[in-house]
């Protein structure tokens, strides 16, 4: 199953490491044909080069829109060597077999990235290069297809270990990537098309990813895993920077994702915020008027939780704050950036994974979210809405201060990242008690009293962290239980978007028990 490569066809928009490999071919004796760019770059690199329209007859037209579509390129990539018909049509047409192409395609995704107007998304819509590479991978019983840079080497390789020919198994891997290239590159000109023409539930839609990083196994370790990257993110910056620490996991990407979601609520200019996730929800989350004091705040709401979690924050890591996070077991902290004497107390801590996000899209962007269920997928906007003070509506007989007001709010954006049945207890800005992922929205309030009053002993405190605390739910209470556990708990204030058919007797239950109440008329599950 080896063939001997002697032809190829190089035609590539990014010219990285295009020059070499020009010459190592050449140096294995490999033909080289080419389209215009690619061909000036290798012969100003004094290469021999031939001319894909010296083969075909036809020079390159219509802006380069065709260039390589022709019966002598594509029959030379299609041709079965083994039949004997085609080997006739090949003879009679004087079509030379293709062996190898190499080939990149217009850089669509990055002329969308960078934000280029309609018409000139759609004149870097490659046709020539997808459908070479798709005949290239069909013939992968003789052809090899090269798509990535990265696959340059290990082609090379391949043919020195084999005297100048590759593998069945070689080229079979090759086009499967080379496949999967050409799907994710429909799939982002669909997906560009789709929000293009504002198009709320497209008849199709087609998802793709690029393999960022194999993972040891899943959730659990029976199971495997890898994480695939979307094409979202800035390019070049594939995901967030790993400054230091062991390999991060499945479980690690996602509860430090969510963490990284929950902080962006926060913006820098509005001061230090830190939140400290496990498994996806947050256990303590707190402003302060340093980073510092922020962490310690976010780290007092639940202390025994916090060991072993994921820590965000919404500046760049200052040294004094990386200091006290390595007083306790952390497994991941993720920041916009890091002073170096940061760094250098993290390095201390071989383990301790060091994430930066610089580069990463901003969470609050719009976009689109995907849920697997059987049979399909789930494709929604992404909850990326806010409510500020002018939007909420005061139902009570009481209104909250001003103080109260910031601590609902505060409570609130804390409240939309947590897994629903969502209660949320808020002091001074600092979470006192989170309830989460309970099936009914009272016993999530009442754990989160009992946290509340658990911190506070541990504490050597009088009376419960929840003493005068303002509390949010994020969806509404839907009897007057919740409301009323919480003000047990010793919430003075409420905040939920309202909307049951009970709201009346929520509201008179929030009267009674002297509470001040205000609704946002937007609900934030998460589930
Ligand atoms: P070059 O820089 O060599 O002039 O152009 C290389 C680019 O042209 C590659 O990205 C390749 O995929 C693309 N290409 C090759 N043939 C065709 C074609 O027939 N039509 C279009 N639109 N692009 C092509």
């Amino acid at each position: 199953d080896l063939h001997p490569v002697r032809r190829a066809l190089l035609s590539v928009s990014d010219k990285t490491g295009l020059i070499d490999l020009g010459k190592a071919l050449a140096a294995r004796g490999v033909e080289l044909l080419s389209t215009g760019g690619t061909a000036k770059a290798l012969r100003d690199a004094g290469l021999t080069v031939k001319d894909v329209s010296e083969i075909t007859g036809f020079p390159e037209m219509m802006d380069g829109r065709v260039k390589t579509l022709h019966p002598m390129v594509h029959g030379g990539l299609l041709a079965l060597r083994d039949n004997d018909t085609h080997v006739a049509a090949m003879e009679e047409h004087g079509i030379g077999a293709i062996d190898l192409l190499v080939v990149n395609l217009y850089p669509f995704e990055d002329t969308v990235a960078k934000g280029g107007d309609y018409d000139t998304c759609i004149e870097n819509i490659d046709i020539g290069g997808p459908a070479m590479i798709r005949a290239a991978s069909k013939n992968h019983l003789f052809v090899n297809v090269v798509v990535d840079v990265e696959d340059y080497e290990p082609l090379l390789a391949e043919l020195d270990c084999n005297d100048g020919q590759t593998s069945y198994g070689f080229r079979q891997w090759l086009a499967q990537n080379a496949y999967a290239r050409t799907a994710a590159y429909d799939a982002a000109v669909s997906n560009w098309m789709a929000g293009a023409l504002n198009l709320e539930a497209p008849r199709r839609r087609a998802v793709a990813g690029q393999l960022a990083q194999t993972l040891r196994y899943g959730e659990n370790p029976h199971q495997q895993a890898a994480f695939y990257l979307d094409g979202s993110a800035r390019a070049g910056v594939a995901t967030a920077q790993q400054v230091q620490g062991k390999e991060l996991s499945y479980n690690n990407i996602n509860d430090t994702d969510a963490a990284f979601e929950l902080v962006s609520e926060f913006a820098p200019a509005d001061g230090p915020a830190v939140a400290i996730i496990k498994h996806a929800n947050p256990c303590g989350v707190a402003r302060g008027t340093t980073l510092k004091d922020a962490y310690q705040k976010a780290f007092d709401c639940d202390r025994t939780s916090a060991f072993g979690g994921i820590v965000a924050l919404n500046q760049p890591l200052d040294g004094e704050t990386a200091q006290e996070i390595v007083q306790i077991f952390t497994e991941v902290v993720i920041a916009p950036g890091a002073s170096d004497e940061a760094k250098a107390i993290f390095a201390a801590k071989k383990n301790l994974r060091l994430l930066l996000t610089d580069g990463l899209p901003n969470p609050q962007d719009t976009g689109l979210t995907t849920r697997q269920v059987s049979g399909g997928m789930l494709v929604q906007d992404k909850d990326v809405g806010h409510r500020a003070m002018d939007d909420l509506k005061v139902v009570t007989e009481k209104a909250p201060t001003d103080e109260q007001m910031q601590d609902l709010l505060f409570a609130w954006k804390v409240a939309k990242h947590v897994k629903s049945n969502a209660i949320v207890y808020v002091k001074s800005g600092q979470t006192v008690g989170v309830g989460a992922g309970q099936m009914s929205r009272l016993d999530s309030a009442t754990i989160a009293g009992v946290k509340a009053q658990r911190m506070a002993d541990a504490l050597e405190l009088p009376e419960s962290l929840a003493k005068g605390s303002a509390v949010a739910s994020d969806a509404f209470f839907p009897f007057a239980d919740g409301l009323l556990e919480a003000a047990a708990n010793g919430a003075t204030c409420v905040i939920q978007p309202g909307g049951s058919m009970r709201d009346d007797e929520v509201i008179k239950a929030a009267n009674d028990a002297g509470l001040a109440m205000v609704f946002t008329g937007m609900r934030h599950f998460r589930h």
